[in-house]
């Protein structure tokens, strides 16, 4: 692609004066493609350390990536490419989610169509099915991009695409593995039902994030009189009046006592212990217990259902079972609310279809696909459920069975996409009976990682449900359910490839055929019992299915048996009840194992906007992945995002931030490695010349490596715990306190001379930072890939040519234990809190750190002196001090008016305050000095540059008589030939003067 950018195809060139990131990941981005860097990774398999397999979470292409689900990916990412780095294969292959509600919504959206039926009749299943292969890659390719722009090391060409036959066939060996268990049965069982969507939910899905909200019912209280009586009554409560059109019985708790309530001239039969709450919430004062009963002695009254009058049903279904209509005595009644008698509707309650299945009693649902009331409902025929509540309650009311109505809000679940309320229904559905396996797949679920305890427990609680999973949906673009039933004699039949459809077809099969709808739906079967013609169920499966059947399903069998178990998942933490569910659930049914797909799977924290709000498109917060990195560098955004928080935390992304410390980090990073450049290629250093000489090595030396070798230890045990954000601060503290803050101002004036016999000294050094620096940047190559491949290419592989191509093709740094020295890491503890102790003396006396200070007294333990007198020569020079003395006690002369003291634990210190004449002329030089680097700095010279002639005009008199004997010293200082002090500008032809400040009055520098 042209550009208009300089010719910089070869990342091989210099570091610029500024860190860029933006221009310099473009140029990182064009050498991975023209290098075909990804590519060779690939190539390692043979010779790596073993495989750890890996299966991708495959996104749903129904929408545009945004920052979260960058975060996510950022992070598999950063596994990937340290493992690589330790030398293993990971198959870090992409997939897409393709099919199910999320991408059908998406289309009827496009296509502006409301409902199924609409879909149907206007629009073709045909069509429909082409819109959305249209809709997902278009998707396919905004997350392409942004995988792209982040720097995600993902093989997109060997993706998986949950709509392909060839995957669509493995995902049906599933099935049939699981029909040959009788783990997949026809059932007619209560499910969540979206009236939107018209179609069922698993259980899963209703319980999702956000899924439940405050919505305003109903409050009834009613009566059903029992028959054979002149005045009593059963009292009930429900929030949902139409489920009195569908009630069949009345349950009670057996053990519980029962009053009789006298009320007016009725007498209302409730649990005793809510008489008071409920008369109290009803407003009635004058009530009077008449008698108490045991619930195990209602069991078998009958009541007089009130609305047999208008559903005539009701009345038939009294003649089909004797428990119609009749009291029964179960365990799940719950005394401590509402009236402790409540009514069951077992065409739309879970526990309620229980019981009635357990006794035989006939399910009442008449319902259609809309969830509005059939004929079966009489007057309520054609009525949407909820659309009943009140007219309920009116025929109620006129038929002495209405007590009080009042309004509740209560949380009620959403369907997680249309967010239309949900109704649950007695429906026939095929479901996989996990119930059955549930002890085995908890007992797999406990063999695996999952890092932090919360995301773990929560996982591990909801398996244990263990409730069967309804894996039918009434929708179209799905993998068809491979069950064909006999139209005669309802003989069944699960088909587990293509070949076997083909094989088996009644009818020649089209060129276009795929197994979709309605391809597939036109294929029908001889029936080997009673040869007649089996037709397929008309359903897709749950989506959740689809992607779980991953593992299996994107592998070739060899494959399968090489990768899975994967080593590692992550996916948000919303996917306990998704992906990671539906992905163990599959892998025991195909095993018949207590195993999982995974051995370690991290639950990620969701991300939400700066001021924690959920982003949403209504509140117009999402950010999204593409937009956000046209501007903004991915380094950046990778390392806020895990320096951030917790992984398992939500994190609230904010815009502000990004750009400010994860700034300061890398570019701390970049500018030590050019600094370390610039110095090295001065002198002419290369690493194979001078390796680090152990010893040669000075104390500051010493502690540094000794420190790195902490880091690198720590940093990898935390990457291998998750702990992605505490990782990523050592590799911060390392930068910003250990190298830059700490170690390079201790050595930076030895890389100032350049004289011959100072070499070896400077040798040394180079080989230090060369060596730490190179470290480093491995270790931020996961978290900042961009950044760490131009300096290895700009930097090392500039000196050493015969390196790897790639710093990705380099070995994850290992801590070297010659090079620990815990001795020397205590010492400098010990000197830099005394150092510490000094500054806050010079902050008291408001003496600043470049004025240089007589003496500094210790008084503290031995081993805190003995520490300090190692490495004197460093504390002097770091406290800017001429003298330390460290006596037993404080003398007492240190106890005048001129000495500043500070105490921390058992150490105190004091400084001389006073400042002499030599000394105040050598703090004025230092504070020339600083202006003049500045400005060397801001002027674009090298550090290494050796400038002609510094000059300083308009120095006060008094000033300038005491910096007059220093002038050599900052010549050395600042590296130049010579330093020159003058009145007035005008003193000088042709200066390019710099306006500068000392101690609040204006001077002015000029450097040549
Ligand atoms: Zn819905
Ligand atoms: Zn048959």
């Amino acid at each position: 692609m042209a550009t208009n950018q300089p010719e910089n195809d070869s990342p091989n060139v210099g570091l610029t004066a500024d860190y860029r990131p933006l221009e310099l990941e473009r140029e990182i981005r064009e050498f991975w493609a023209q290098k075909q860097i990804r590519a060779k990774l690939e190539l390692r398999e043979k010779d790596s350390k073993g495989n750890l397999g890996y299966v991708e979470g495959p996104p749903t292409l129904n929408g545009i990536p945004h920052i979260g689900h960058a975060r996510g990916r950022v992070m598999k990412d950063i596994r990937y490419r340290w493992k690589t780095m330790q030398g293993y294969y990971v198959p870090f292959w992409a997939g897409w989610d393709c099919q199910g509600l999320p991408v059908e919504l998406e289309v009827e959206k496009l296509l502006g169509v409301k409902n199924k039926r609409e879909l149907v009749e206007r629009v073709g299943q045909e069509r429909f099915i082409e819109e959305c292969k249209k809709v997902i890659l278009k998707y396919h390719r905004e997350w392409v991009a942004a995988d792209k722009q982040l720097g995600i090391f993902i093989n997109q060409e060997k993706a998986y695409w949950t709509y392909r036959d060839d995957y669509i066939e493995r995902e049906w060996r599933y099935l049939k593995r699981a029909w040959e268990q009788n783990l997949l049965e026809e059932g007619h069982y209560v499910v969540a039902y979206c009236p939107s969507c018209q179609t069922s939910l698993s259980s899963a899905e209703v319980g999702y994030e956000g899924a439940y909200k405050e919505v305003e019912y109903p409050s009834l209280f009613f009566k059903f009189k029992k028959t054979g009586t002149e005045n009593e009554f059963f009292l009930v409560w429900t929030t949902m009046p139409f489920t009195i059109v569908t009630d069949t019985m009345l349950a009670v708790l057996p053990e519980a006592e029962y009053a009789k309530v006298k009320v007016g001239n009725e007498v209302w039969i409730m649990a005793r212990q809510r008489v008071e709450p409920v008369m109290q919430e009803l407003a009635i004062t004058k009530f009077e217990i008449v008698g108490t009963v045991t619930g195990r002695r209602l069991e078998g009254a009958k009541y007089d259902y009130p609305l047999k009058d208008i559903i005539p049903k009701q009345a038939e279904l009294e003649n089909k079972h004797p428990l119609v209509h009749h009291v029964i005595s179960v365990n799940f009644v719950d005394v401590n609310t509402a009236t402790g008698v409540v009514h069951l509707s077992p065409g739309n309650g879970e526990e309620d279809f229980w019981a009635a299945h357990e006794r035989g009693v006939p399910i009442f649902a008449p319902f259609d696909d809309e969830v509005k009331f059939t004929e079966d409902a009489g007057i309520f025929n054609g009525v949407f459920a909820r659309d009943a509540d009140y007219p309920v309650v009116e025929e109620l009311r006129s038929r002495n069975a209405f007590v009080e109505v009042k309004k509740t809000k209560h949380e009620y679940p959403t369907c997680w996409r249309s967010h239309h309320k949900l109704v649950w229904l007695a429906r026939k559905e095929y479901f996989l009976r996990t119930d059955k396996i549930s002890s085995k797949v908890v007992e797999a679920a406990e063999k695996i990682e999952y890092f932090f305890d919360e995301p773990k427990n929560r996982f591990i609680a909801f398996l244990k449900e263990g409730k069967p999973w309804c894996i039918s949906r009434e929708r179209i673009w799905g993998t068809p359910l491979p069950i064909w039933t006999c139209v005669n004699c309802g003989e069944k039949k699960a088909v587990g490839s293509k070949q076997e459809l083909l094989e088996n077809a009644l009818e020649q099969v089209p060129a276009n055929f795929e197994l979709h709808k309605p391809w597939v739906d036109r294929v029908t079967f001889r029936c080997p019992q009673c040869g007649g013609v089996m037709k397929r169920e008309d359903y897709v499966l749950d989506t959740w299915h689809n992607s779980g059947a991953s593992p299996y399903a994107r592998f070739t069998d060899e494959e399968f048996k090489k990768f899975v178990p994967t080593d590692f998942l992550t996916e948000g933490i919303d996917q306990t009840r998704g992906w990671a569910n539906s992905l163990l659930l599959e892998y025991v049914i195909l095993t018949g194992k207590p195993e999982g797909p995974y051995r370690a799977f991290l639950f990620q924290g969701l991300t939400q906007d700066a001021r924690g709000r959920k982003m949403s498109k209504s509140l117009g917060n999402v950010v999204e992945t593409n937009k956000l990195l046209e501007k903004n560098s991915a380094d950046l955004c990778r390392f806020y995002m895990m320096r951030k928080c917790s992984p398992i935390d939500f994190m609230n992304f904010d815009m502000q931030e990004l750009n400010r410390r994860s700034y300061q980090v890398l570019s701390t990073l970049y500018h030590l490695s050019r600094f370390f450049m610039e110095n090295a290629e001065f002198d002419n250093f290369t690493p194979q010349n001078k390796p680090l000489t152990l010893g040669r090595l000075a104390p500051p030396d010493r502690w540094l490596l000794s420190k790195l070798q902490g880091a690198i230890t720590d940093h990898t045990a935390r990457l291998g715990r998750c702990e992605f954000n505490a990782a990523v601060a050592i590799l911060e503290d390392f930068v910003i306190e250990t190298l830059s803050r700490l170690y390079v101002p201790m050595i930076r004036k030895e890389l100032w001379t350049d004289e011959p016999e100072t070499l070896a000294r400077r040798m040394d050094i180079y080989a230090i930072l060369h060596y730490a620096l190179k470290v480093v940047t491995f270790l931020f190559n996961p978290v900042t890939p961009y950044l760490s491949e131009a300096l290895y290419q700009r930097v090392y592989r500039k000196l050493d040519e015969k390196l790897p191509e790639s710093i990705n093709l380099e070995a994850w740094p290992e801590p070297d234990s010659h090079l620990v020295d815990k001795n020397a890491e205590e010492e400098f503890d010990v000197l830099f809190k005394v150092v510490s102790l000094v500054y806050a003396a010079r902050q008291q006396a408001k003496l600043k750190r470049r004025w240089p200070l007589r003496t500094v007294i210790v008084v503290a333990p031995e081993n805190v002196t003995a520490a300090l007198k190692k490495v004197e020569p460093i504390f002097l020079e770091l406290s800017n001090v001429k003298t330390a003395k460290y006596p037993r006690d404080m003398p007492d002369y240190a106890k005048g008016n001129e000495w500043v003291s500070t105490i921390e634990g058992d150490v105190s210190i004091v400084v001389s305050g006073q400042r002499d004449e030599k000394l105040l002329g050598e703090g004025i030089m230092r504070d020339l000095a600083r202006r003049v680097q500045a400005l060397r700095k801001e002027l674009g010279y090298m550090p290494s540059d050796v400038l002609d002639a510094v000059h300083i005009a308009g120095l006060d008199p008094e000033s300038s008589g005491l910096v007059e004997g220093y002038l050599a010293d900052m010549a050395e200082l600042v590296r130049t030939r010579k330093v020159s002090l003058h009145n007035g500008i005008a003193d000088v032809a042709d200066a390019d003067w710099h306006e500068a400040e000392l101690d609040g009055k204006k001077l002015f520098i000029s450097i040549h």
